[in-house]
């Protein structure tokens, strides 16, 4: 199965998201002649999602400084964009797509970048839990995070934390709660999640772990009474909802595609069907770094995968997988982390976990570097990343001290 399409042939992209665009530019670039299209069920061109709890929601960026790419970008590829119209069904012996309007359309080789959707609250409909995934969320919210707002956060996530850092700013009241006794318990270290819980507990949220919610009413006032596990009660203006995300997987899984919680892809993003390619939130893959299946939420899988994809479509030889990393901001903080660390790894640390100043954590596995996570700590992430690649041998004596190079360690 090669999953090439031949170079005239029309290539459809399903998902106008960051995947979808650097896809679809990608085909071009790699030399596909063919028809190119891309649709979209959103109304905006392809933006980027990371700004909408960060800078959008802070007031900073508006949606022209988020674009994925310029719109002339799409023109000069000969890329032919469709937006605010979904694809509804797949049928995959037809090579043919129904759009939500009802055209029919045809391809030769189909790419499929739906992204993921937000994990839903199982609370009752009157009361209004907001989320954070469209620009609309991001814009919504915004205007609510005002000084004296009381907001619930829900979910210890990076979105949730993010949010509860943008309603600080704003000078909202802020309380969080996540179900889990520690903050990032499925992605983050101890040690740093600590950390972070204590910047957020010192800039004035209301950090609860262990806690979830079990009911919420509406008041006549339009306050929302949260009833919390413990028997507490919290009485606050908005709910955010930040729990995470299920893949878009329901297109492939209803057409017959290999689906298990994500669209089952090869290291060339090659799907069960030998004309159909997947990328990014949607796509579950063999990670040719990490060397076993995983579905990753981030901006750089997405770009990387969406590139081999593309590749992969036009029969060139995709670049093999990088190590996988990802970005946080709160406050002035920056969290970078590389690598999906599994149980049993050495944990080392540089600096102090009590803190208050920058900290890395190197998760370590024979002698070599398999995984990073720093708070402020920009060169060691640079570093690792790098050693990461080289798959190097460290001598680990010295790696604790946060004044030596990690570099210098390299046997
Ligand atoms: C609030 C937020 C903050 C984030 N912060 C970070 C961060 O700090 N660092 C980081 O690395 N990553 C971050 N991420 C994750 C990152 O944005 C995603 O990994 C990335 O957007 C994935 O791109 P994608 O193209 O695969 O999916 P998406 O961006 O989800 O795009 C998929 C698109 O497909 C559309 N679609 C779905 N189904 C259909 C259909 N049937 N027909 C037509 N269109 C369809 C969707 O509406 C969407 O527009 C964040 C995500 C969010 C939501």
């Amino acid at each position: 199965m090669s999953g090439a399409v031949d170079l005239e042939g029309r290539v459809v992209v399903v998902g106008a998201g960051l995947a979808g665009a650097e896809l679809a530019i990608s085909l071009r670039q790699l030399g596909h002649r063919g028809p190119v299209l891309l649709i979209g069920d959103e109304p905006h061109a392809p933006y980027q999602r990371p700004p909408l709890s960060k800078a959008v929601l802070q007031g900073k960026a508006s949606e022209h400084d988020i674009r994925v790419r310029a719109e002339a970008a799409y023109a000069k590829a000969a890329v032919d964009v469709v937006l605010g119209v979904g694809v509804r069904s797949l049928d995959p012996l037809g090579q043919t797509l129904t759009l939500t309007d009802d055209t029919v359309v045809s391809y030769d080789g189909l790419a499929l970048t739906t992204g993921g959707r937000p994990r839903r609250l199982p609370l009752g409909d009157d009361v209004d839990v907001h989320e954070l995934y469209r620009l609309e969320d991001a814009v919504r919210l915004r205007q609510l995070l005002r000084p004296g707002a009381r907001l619930l956060v829900v979910g210890g996530g990076f979105i949730g934390l993010e949010v509860a850092a943008a309603g600080i700013a704003a000078g909202a009241d802020v309380t969080l709660v996540e179900l889990q006794e520690r903050l990032l318990a499925r992605s983050c270290s101890p040690a740093l999640a600590g950390r972070l819980a204590s910047v957020h507990r010192e800039r004035g949220v209301d950090l609860r772990c262990g806690v979830g919610i079990v009911g919420a009413t509406r008041r006549s006032d339009g306050a929302v009474d949260v009833s919390l596990s413990g028997g507490t009660t919290v009485v606050v203006d908005h709910l955010v909802a930040g729990v995470g995300q299920v893949p878009n997987d329901q297109l492939a899984a209803e057409a017959g595609l290999a689906v298990a919680d994500g669209v089952l892809v090869d290291e060339g993003c090659r799907t069960s069907d030998p004309h159909v390619v997947a990328a990014g939130d949607c796509a579950r893959q063999q990670h040719g770094w990490l060397g076993r299946l995983v579905r990753l939420e981030s901006q750089q899988n997405a770009t990387e995968q969406a590139r081999t994809a593309a590749a992969t479509l036009v029969g060139a030889d995709p670049t093999p997988a990088g190590v996988p990393w990802f970005w946080s901001d709160q406050y002035e903080h920056k969290l970078q982390m590389a690598g999906v660390p599994e149980p049993g790894c050495q944990e080392l640390h540089r600096g102090e976990p009590a803190g208050p100043g920058p900290l890395s954590v190197l998760y370590v596995r024979d002698d070599t570097l398999v995984g990073v996570q720093t708070l402020d700590r920009p060169r060691d992430f640079v570093a690792a990343r790098k050693l990461m690649a080289q798959r190097a041998r460290l001598d680990l004596g010295r790696a604790c001290d946060p004044e030596v190079p990690l570099g210098d360690l390299v046997r």
